[in-house]
This record gives C-alpha cells, structure tokens and sequence, in this order.
C-alpha cells in the first residue's frame, strides 16, 4: 500500500477505465474518430473529462469557458454535464478541427448551447471581459502552452469568486521536472505552475489526472 499518487501502467489504466468510466456513446465515437488525427493526442482522457463533468455538476456551473476546443471532446463532456440552461463559449482558430466538434455537438443536441468562437483565444477572452467579467462559473485552459498566463489572468476575470478554473498539461509528460529539458513549452509551464502556486487570490491543487490537471478555485 502506498500514500503516493500510483504510476500507472497499463493493466491498471485498463482496470480504471473498466471499472469507472462511463463514457457516453456519442463522446466515444467522437474521441475515436480524432485518435486517427496526427494531432489525437491534444484530446483529453475519458477518465479526465469524466472528472471535469463531475466537478462542473459539484459546482452547479451553468456558464462555462473553454480556451483551446480541439475537436470538441472536452466541450461536450463539460455541456453534457450542465443543466438545460447551461451555456459555454469555446475558443479556437483551427476550423478543420471545429467542423469534428460541430458535428458531434449536433448529434448530441447541445450546439445551441455552445458558442464558438473562431479567433485568436486573447481577442475573444478580452471581447469577453468587456461583456461578462465576472460571470462564468468555470474555465477549462488547453491551449498553446506559451500563452497560459495570459489566458489565467483574463479567466481570473472571467471567472466569478467561488469558481473554479481547470488547467490542462501542467504536468507537461514528467518534463517540467527534468532540470535537463529546456525547451520553451517546458519553461512556460514551469513559470506558470510557479505563478499559480505564489498567488493568493486561489486555491490549488494540481490533480495528477491525464497530463497534470491544475484545478484553481477563486476564493
Ligand atoms: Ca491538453
């Protein structure tokens, strides 16, 4: 028995899928369809987005805010997990991947209840502080690494006191604690995590779930 987060191989990942997800069957096929994209690995976990799901009904959020949509898996698990008046914009510049997300949000009926915006993330996050700052329950930020703090500060905005902001990669596959890894991704984590970790205004915890998930609650 150990008190340490468990490595896990992959007899035991196959037990934890098997045992505790529940993937929707339209999420499944979605998720499928993207692993044969070169880029398959940008998608969230099952077990991840299982999780996020959990959390947002914890939470109650009925206003969400996705930085980076990829091909939509996680904007469908976190829209399925609100209420029917539960609404989120999704950020994205890579139409090729939106049109996956579109469709699928359409088979699962909720594409009215998603707003993307096609546009550098910074535009809209600013068009978004001009509107609504303060009135998104959560944030999910999974986008170009080097622009993480600059996505944090404007969800800070954003996000009203008491919600939540989710984090993905922080873990960046082990390399942030590789003193010999030095590349620019690499780095921009590290002063991130650095930056969450020295400020106040936050609860952390950095949930060591897919590739690092920082979950920062505003208090
Ligand atoms: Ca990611």
């Amino acid at each position: 028995m150990s008190n340490r987060t468990l490595s896990i191989d992959d007899r035991l990942y196959e037990y934890l899928l098997g045992t505790s997800v529940r993937e929707p069957e339209v999420l499944r096929r979605l998720r499928e369809e993207t692993a044969s994209q070169p880029l398959a690995r940008m998608q969230i976990a099952p077990e991840q987005g299982q999780f996020m799901a959990l959390l947002m009904q914890i939470a109650g959020v009925r206003r969400a805010i996705e930085v980076g949509t990829f091909t939509g898996y996680s904007a469908l698990s976190m829209v399925l997990a609100m209420p029917d008046d539960g609404h989120m914009v999704c950020c994205d510049i890579n139409e090729e991947w939106a049109s996956v997300a579109q469709r699928y949000w359409a088979e699962a009926g909720v594409q009215d209840r998603i707003d993307l915006r096609l546009a550098p993330a910074l535009d809209t996050l600013d068009e978004l502080v001009e509107a609504a700052a303060g009135q998104f329950d959560f944030a999910f930020i999974d986008a170009d690494k080097q622009n993480y703090t600059a996505y944090y500060d404007k969800c800070m905005q954003l996000v009203r006191s008491g919600g939540l902001i989710a984090i993905d990669n922080t873990l960046w596959s082990g390399a942030v604690a590789d003193p010999a890894n030095d590349e620019a991704s690499t780095r921009a984590i590290r002063r991130f995590n650095d930056r969450l970790y020295h400020d106040d205004r936050i609860n952390i915890s950095l949930v060591p779930i897919g590739d690092g998930l920082t979950l920062a609650y505003k208090r």
